[in-house]
């Protein structure tokens, strides 16, 4: 991993005020750990608190709506999450594609506006069970990216990529090492083609499906893999700050 590993938490709907005190036990054993980059995007109820408390941990949300302001009633935009101290934005997450119907040219609207407002994205894509089965999940997530990623001039410079093959998310199953490495290389391949050499060599891809401290470091060796993207283990320090561990140790082998 050439640039420091980015080591992010999705709290997706878990999450009262109650667990504050998990965000500020990763925050003390992120400033002891310098060498990862360690996030969490907690429940919109939450971001404000998280980014008040935090001294070193960077807070995100786990969507935002393509417009700034107006009659959305429910949604919140872009600016209003830097307003509250987001910093990154988590978006094509498959659970959103699924249950909100998401489609790719949404997915990009919505990746412009939290560029244009001035935050990260972590562009998330992903197949299901029977495309991989089908021997098609390449093509299935370079076509799914291809269609997600807001060509922007320097969209890079805010732009992480999260490969989390739907099969694997939150069931124990995480991808192969092997796998991972095919797919991380082909989206590699992408963003150079859509970005240039430079620009496109600098996006983080992380991996996300089922990663526990246990795993982490076996996967996070895989080719291409510069992070992670972290459901179930991020919801206490303790099992979050393994994965973090494990990246920080890659980085010093
Ligand atoms: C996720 O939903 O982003 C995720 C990776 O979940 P888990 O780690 O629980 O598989």
């Amino acid at each position: 991993m050439p640039q420091r590993p980015y080591i992010v938490g999705n709290w997706k709907m878990n999450g009262t005020r109650a667990m504050l005190s998990e965000a500020r036990a990763i925050d003390r054993a992120a400033q002891r750990h310098m060498k990862v980059e360690v996030a969490v995007a907690p429940p919109y109820t939450l971001i404000h608190a998280v980014h008040r408390e935090a001294a070193q941990i960077a807070v995100g949300a786990q969507d935002c709506h393509p417009g700034q302001e107006g009659p959305h009633t429910g949604d919140i935009s872009a600016t209003m999450l830097a307003d509250a101290g987001a910093k990154f934005v988590i978006l094509g997450h498959s659970e959103r594609r699924e249950s909100h119907n998401e489609s790719n040219s949404c997915v990009q609207d919505k990746a412009r506006a939290a560029l244009d407002a001035g935050m990260r994205v972590i562009m998330c894509c992903g197949e299901a069970d029977k495309i991989r089965q089908s021997g098609k999940a390449e093509d299935f997530v370079i076509q799914q990216l291809r269609e997600s990623l807001p060509a922007m001039e320097n969209a890079t410079e805010n732009l992480a990529v999260a490969y989390e093959p739907i099969w694997a998310i939150g069931t124990g199953n995480s991808a192969t090492v092997d796998d991972i490495s095919a797919m991380h290389t082909a989206i590699r391949a992408l963003l150079v083609e859509l970005y240039g050499v430079e620009e496109g060599s600098e996006v983080r891809i992380l991996y996300g499906g089922s990663v526990n401290p246990d795993n982490a470091r076996e996967l996070l060796g895989a080719d291409e893999v510069g992070g992670a993207l972290v459901g179930g283990a991020s919801l206490t320090a303790d099992s979050f700050m393994g994965i973090a561990l494990a990246a920080g140790e890659i980085q010093d082998s």
